[in-house]
């Protein structure tokens, strides 16, 4: 059995040296298709029905050790007044702001059920509220929040505590509120500026409106501030991307992600529209706003940290990209590492060494099960010691850019060149085509690589594998 302690522990620094990438559109059209995002690993859609309440007891108490560290919180918050047309996440669109209240009082029950199973002296390190649209719930109900968190969990005094903010839905008493949850870090959806992209997408948003918000962020104190945006949306192209990027440019943004639209209209069916409307652009053109984000905003300072986030030099994403710190988990690039992941709220997601559980994706089974007293899971997955193997290779790839051997046949425990032969000889088209660099003290992502690094990291991912040789039998 691999310790989780051993699989968290401090190895030297990579070489890392060069966050800035070149993009080689040539090769990204190669490469291009289907890879998992590597939130996690096995991806989500290998978490199973197959458990019981006991698993999931288990799953917290293995987690309780002498050694346990630290504790994420995630909060899901489904509620969103009005739909995007492109919006891809699991929510509730209601204008009755009552709804948060029953939310709350569902979620405290949540709350209550897991933690009489934690150590609850272990710190908080990072909470983020995500959603929906956090900021749906007014100011008293964030204040509830905030209490029924700090009553319940111990918070590091240098937690990080973020929260996804919509500009239109923002005022000055829930910034306030939101800072004496402790906020210091807050994520503005900002998608696009352009009023006719806007009309498209079902989401006016003026740049007034951001500047406010961030005005607002900036003098309550929070030190860090990201905005969102999305390439690929209806009526978008390059030019009226370009000045997208000016307006987010000017309101000096700490971190900025910027997404690929994910065009899913069998799982979302707004996004229908779209299509009858005939307003998506061609994939040259997304292609080519992907390039333009890259080198304008590589050209404005900000570093890539890799797939969609870029982050100014000084931000602390940045140095733990240099430093060889950054983790990954299901919201993303984070710098706070070994904690465990404890979530909230409908569709979360938990994670513990071992462990992935998702609750239920519908507020009545969700609810359903609280009322009951069980645990609102889902799906679930134990993983098995080769799972946690592949998912250092797979982390060590999307979060350092590289395999370092000596660390990880330490940390592992089992001859990394040797066990992992097939899939080290399955790179040779990537070193080929000099997305990496092969030497026998392991495996470096070059600068040219750095954009396809999903696609480095599933080599080494079984399932993925698996499936791709099932699609090329099967054509
Ligand atoms: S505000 Fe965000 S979560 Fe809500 S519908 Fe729009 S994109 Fe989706």
């Amino acid at each position: 059995m691999i310790s989780p302690q051993d699989l968290g522990s401090a190895s030297p620094p990579p070489a890392f040296a060069g966050p800035t990438t070149t993009l080689d559109l040539d090769l990204i059209r190669k490469y291009s298709g289907p890879a998992p995002r590597y939130t996690s690993y096995p991806p989500a859609t290998q978490f199973h029905a197959q458990f019981s309440t006991a698993d999931i007891e288990a799953a917290i108490a293995d987690d309780n050790g002498a050694e346990a560290g630290p504790i994420s919180l995630y909060l899901h918050l489904p509620f969103c007044e009005t739909l995007c047309w492109y919006c891809g996440c699991n929510t509730v669109i209601t204008r009755q702001h009552g709804a948060a209240d029953a939310y709350l009082d569902t979620l405290t029950r949540e709350l209550d059920l897991t933690v009489a199973r934690m150590e609850r002296t272990r710190p908080v390190t990072q909470l983020h509220l995500g959603g929906g649209t956090p900021t749906f719930l007014n100011a008293e109900q964030l204040l509830r929040l905030s209490d029924l968190l700090k009553s319940r969990f111990v918070f590091a005094p240098d937690a990080e505590i973020s929260a996804e903010i919509d500009p239109r839905r923002l005022t000055g008493e829930q910034v306030a509120a939101l800072r004496s949850l402790g906020m210091n870090r807050a994520s503005l959806g900002v998608q696009d500026t352009d009023e006719r992209v806007q009309r498209a997408i079902n989401r006016i948003q003026p740049q007034e409106t951001n500047q406010r918000a961030v005005e607002w962020l900036r003098a309550a104190g929070v030190t860090s501030i990201n905005l969102d945006l999305i390439y690929g949306l209806p009526l978008q192209t390059p030019t009226t991307f370009d000045r997208t990027l000016d307006d987010i440019l000017a309101l000096q943004p700490d971190r900025l992600s910027v997404f690929s639209y994910a065009h899913v209209p069998w799982m979302k069916p707004s996004q229908k529209i779209f299509e009858h409307r005939n307003q998506l652009p061609v994939p040259e053109g997304k292609l080519a706003m992907f390039a333009l984000a890259h080198e304008r905003l590589t050209q404005a300072g900000f570093l890539d940290v890799g797939l969609d986030h870029f982050a100014r030099p000084g931000d602390e994403l940045a140095l733990a990209l240099r430093e060889g710190t950054l983790h990954r988990n299901f919201q993303g690039y984070t710098t706070r590492a070994g904690a465990s992941l404890y979530s909230f709220g409908l569709s979360s997601i938990s994670q513990t060494a071992t462990t992935y559980r998702q609750n239920h994706k519908t507020l009545g089974a969700w609810r359903g099960a609280l009322e009951n007293d069980l645990f609102p899971v889902e799906r679930f997955l134990r993983l098995t010691d080769e799972d946690v193997r592949r998912r250092e290779l797979i982390m060590s790839l999307m979060c350092r850019r590289e395999l370092n051997f000596a660390d990880l046949n330490r940390r592992l425990g089992v001859d990394v060149a040797t066990q992992y032969a097939p899939e080290l000889a399955s790179l040779v088209d990537l070193e080929a085509d000099g997305l990496i660099e092969t030497s026998p003290h392991g495996v470096k992502v070059t600068p040219r690589g750095s954009p396809l690094l999903r696609v480095v990291a599933s080599r080494f991912d079984a399932t993925f594998q698996a499936a791709a040789r099932r699609h090329a039998q099967a054509v």
